[in-house]
């Protein structure tokens, strides 16, 4: 019960907020409201901030990058390629996808699971890149005007709380609560939205060369499951895009517009895919008896499940077995670096010299790929030697000039400064990363205790005031009174 009262506090609380900072044009005709691109972008940047606030942007290297690469080779392939996008995983076992207004696509890890194949889950991603191409959530905000934005958020805030309350560091698991939240608030998106959203999405999947047959497949497996068992909880994904029959008819009977080409689908999904199970799995799952069932009968990529195997292997601290597993896998088509990099994990926690000389060989073939920096940055920068720790730096810099909106990095790079004995710019990419979550007190407040440092030079005092001045006039009232209220809250 007291969980339940959280959540509901929580809600009402980011419903207050998030309504006085978005302030709706009134664009006369009803029917032709639609949130202004200016907004769309607000309405984008506020969520993804609050995604990141609420960790609820899963970051995995491999997962991150796997989901940002599908996205975009659909949204080139749609019919407004121009819309920039945020293609986010968000680690908790919903069949659950979603649009918001701007460009902000989210899946949800449940949902990955529960596809057979790439184009089945690209299925998903074309028909909510068509969501957000035919601006749908603006048009319903815009119209419905008090009632929308509230529950999306209210969504993020529910599961946050749920996720704060609970000890462990498991995954999401309170489908029950956050199910009856969104019975009463869910959004539904009008039947005419879904159909539209079904056949701009069905001519995306198809020209990105997947398979226009896996939306419907999906859909209908979804239908399928939902009635042959009553018990088997309405995914989340029915309730916020009503699915009938019909569309499912409909949608099969599209593909009769096309004519037979190549399906290209990666290696790479299966792999994803068992990373996805073994890091969100919860303490019910069994993964060894899992791994052991899938490999004797094949079902499935065979080096994958191996991957998934060796990755549970040293999860579990069986850092011997993983390698013996891991040698078996025969990596195809770019897939060898995923499977590169978790040996030099499995390594670093066996032989620093070994570790550090794969490290050295991987980036000789492959310099510039975000997991592989990302990767190996990590695990440099575990090693006291500051060789090392300088080595994770620089590759941690070359990820925030090409991701400069992705606080995640700076996370990172804050921590390899502080292990780098740099405590300037560690609190200086703390605050760059407190700012790019919206919490731009924060950032201030870090870069003025920064500037009491009397040995601060010249240069790094005028970084740190530069920062100040771009950052002080973004504070709004409410982080502000938020803040002095949870310092209050410390010094009683
Ligand atoms: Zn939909």
């Amino acid at each position: 019960m007291r969980k339940y009262l959280t959540l509901t506090g929580l809600m009402l609380l980011t419903t207050n907020i998030t309504w006085a900072e978005f302030k709706l044009p009134d664009l006369g005709n009803p029917a032709d409201r639609v949130l202004s691109a200016d907004d769309e972008q607000r309405y984008r940047q506020s969520i993804r901030e609050q995604m990141f606030q609420f960790n609820f942007v899963m970051t995995d290297p491999v997962v991150a990058s796997y989901i940002h690469y599908l996205g975009y080779r659909l949204a080139a392939f749609s019919d407004k390629p121009e819309q920039t996008f945020d293609f986010f995983m968000v680690p908790a076992n919903f069949i659950n996808a979603a649009a918001y207004p701007g460009g902000l696509v989210v899946v949800y890890s449940g949902l990955f699971l529960e596809t057979d194949t790439e184009s089945e889950l690209a299925g998903v991603l074309a028909h909510e890149i068509a969501h957000v191409n035919q601006r749908h959530i603006s048009r319903m905000m815009a119209k419905q005007q008090k009632s929308t934005a509230p529950i999306l958020l209210g969504m993020l805030a529910a599961i946050a709380a749920a996720q704060s309350s609970s000890s462990s560091d498991a995954p999401i698991a309170i489908a029950a609560s956050v199910s009856a939240i969104q019975q009463q608030l869910a959004i539904n998106f009008t039947r005419y939205h879904e159909y539209e959203a079904d056949r701009v999405g069905i001519n995306t999947l198809y020209n990105a060369g997947l398979n226009p047959e896996g939306m419907a497949t999906f859909f209908g497996k979804l239908m399928q499951k939902n009635r042959v068992d009553p018990r088997y909880q309405l995914p989340e994904y029915l309730r916020t895009h009503p699915l009938s029959v019909n569309r499912v008819t409909e949608a099969r009977n599209r593909l009769q517009n096309f004519s037979p080409a190549p399906v290209r689908e990666s290696h790479m999904y299966a792999y994803v895919k068992e990373r996805l199970r073994v890091l969100t799995a919860d303490e019910f799952t069994d993964l060894n008896a899992y791994y052991q069932g899938a490999l004797s009968q094949e079902t499935g990529s065979v080096n994958a499940l191996l991957y998934g195997r060796a990755l549970h292997e040293f999860t579990s601290n069986k850092f011997r077995q993983a390698l013996d597993t891991l040698a078996l896998i025969e990596p195809q088509g770019g897939t060898r670096h995923v499977v590169d990099l978790l040996e030099i994990q499995v390594w670093s926690q066996l032989d620093p010299v070994v570790t550090k000389d794969k490290i050295d060989a991987l980036l000789a073939w492959s310099p510039d790929n975000d997991t592989v920096l990302e990767t190996t940055a990590r695990v440099l920068m575990q090693y006291k030697d500051l060789d090392y720790v300088d080595q994770a730096i620089s590759h941690l810099r070359k990820l925030v000039v090409k991701h400069p909106h992705n606080p995640h990095y700076y996370d990172l790079l804050s921590i390899a400064y502080y292990n780098a004995l740099k405590p300037t710019q560690s609190g200086e990419a703390m605050a760059r990363k407190e700012h790019l979550m919206g919490r731009n007190y924060r950032a201030v407040r870090i870069l003025k205790n920064l500037r009491k440092n009397e040995d601060l030079d010249y240069y790094q005092t005028a970084e740190i005031n530069a920062l100040i001045a771009r950052y002080e006039p973004l504070i709004t009232e409410r982080e502000r009174q938020q803040e002095i209220a949870a310092d209050r809250g410390i010094g009683r």
